[in-house]
């Protein structure tokens, strides 16, 4: 057997570690995932009935274009229904438009801590990754643009960035966009759009019509918490999304996704709640830092990356004997640790878990 030999030494993805594993091996009952950013309330009521409502059909194939949902989503977005693809999460938009449009040899552009799926893609293509670093936590936009060469394919941008929960703001992202040559695509990550309201943030969608070679990604993983069920879009200049869709697999997103994704669109009320529930929560675990002498990164998302002022491993570790299971072990933030932002309950009980760590005079590994 001869696989490609550059996906030889890629890592096997590391999620979240699960609830029931945590009990287990820790003899716990009670376990409180703040790992992997899901939504903490649920998601929409009108989903659920939708997703029951196609129950009677899983005997059919799906719509592989998912029209209506297209349609719904075009819509509420105000772009054209050709300017829409969906994926089995916004994670494989990001890796059809790797398949779609790197070559080996080509260069691609990515902030050096932000989400894995862009490095891990383009390594599979064997395109050259370029990691800019990042400045206070933030995409350093100018020096992006200046590793900007004739082989350089793809730019990427996590708005905001995970981990670091930091924004570009539309000042940032206009300048940058105004430079990147028409020929280079610019994907714009907006994984946790739905959670902001600043004017300061820029909506993606609307600097697409100036901007052909851009294209923007979402998903229903996080604010409307359809993690489990595998469904994110990106939008995007008709040639674009044709290209990204010349790549997809036929019948990607299930009936039920699509469903429950349509459903939930309706549901703005949903998706305000969990808005406002998540502001309270920032605020919270942002005053409880201030208080504890941590510094944070400002947190624009539904997480905050704290340092906790020693290795993140050994943190991590105590966290996790108390019930907590957070996210460790950052490249270029070694002391960092990022944490979901959960329930009112979920967040005392993590604050005050952390602060146990915290005091103890050494934290056993
Ligand atoms: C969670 C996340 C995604 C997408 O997750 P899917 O479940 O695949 O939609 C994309 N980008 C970022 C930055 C994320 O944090």
């Amino acid at each position: 057997m001869q696989p490609k030999s550059n996906i030889v030494h890629l890592p096997v993805y590391q999620p979240g570690k699960p609830v029931e594993d945590v009990k287990r091996e820790l003899g716990l009952t009670e376990v409180i995932k703040l790992a992997s950013n899901e939504n903490p309330f649920g998601y929409s009521e009108q989903a659920k009935t939708a997703i029951m409502e196609e129950l009677g059909n899983l005997n059919i194939y799906p719509d592989g274009a998912s029209v209506e949902l297209t349609a719904a989503l075009a819509d509420k977005l105000g772009v054209g229904t050709d300017q829409v693809i969906f994926g089995t999460g916004s994670s494989e938009i990001i890796l059809m438009i790797a398949r779609a449009f790197l070559v080996p040899g080509d260069e691609t552009i990515m902030a050096d801590e932000t989400f894995a799926q862009y490095k891990h893609n383009a390594e599979v293509e064997n395109a050259r990754v370029i990691e800019v670093p990042l400045r206070d936590g933030k995409h350093d936009l100018p020096a992006m643009l200046a590793k900007v060469n004739g082989r350089t394919k793809i730019i990427w941008i996590c708005n905001p960035n995970n981990p670091t929960g930091t924004i570009v703001s539309r000042r940032e992202l206009g300048e940058f966009l105004k430079q990147v040559p028409g020929n280079v695509l610019v994907v714009l990550d907006e994984a946790y759009g739905e959670y902001i309201d600043d004017s300061e943030y820029p909506d993606g969608v609307q600097l697409l019509q100036d901007h052909r070679n851009l294209i923007v990604l979402r998903t229903f993983s996080k604010i409307y918490g359809l993690a489990s069920l595998r469904i994110g879009y990106g939008i995007g200049h008709p040639d674009v999304i044709r290209f990204t869709n010349q790549v997809r697999e036929p019948f990607n997103t299930t009936r039920a996704a699509q469903a429950a994704a349509k459903a939930s669109i309706g549901d703005d009320a949903f998706i305000a709640y969990c808005r406002e529930q998540n502001k309270q929560g920032i605020v919270y675990l942002c005053e409880q830092f201030d208080r504890m002498g941590l510094s944070y990164f400002p947190a624009y998302g539904n997480f905050v990356m704290v340092d906790v002022q020693r290795p993140s491993p050994e943190v991590f570790d105590a966290l996790l004997r108390r019930g907590i299971i957070s996210r460790a072990r950052w490249t270029y933030y070694p002391n960092h640790i990022r944490i979901s932002v959960g329930t009112r309950e979920q967040n005392e009980k993590f604050i005050s878990a952390l602060e146990q760590v915290l005091q103890e005079e050494t934290v056993q590994g």
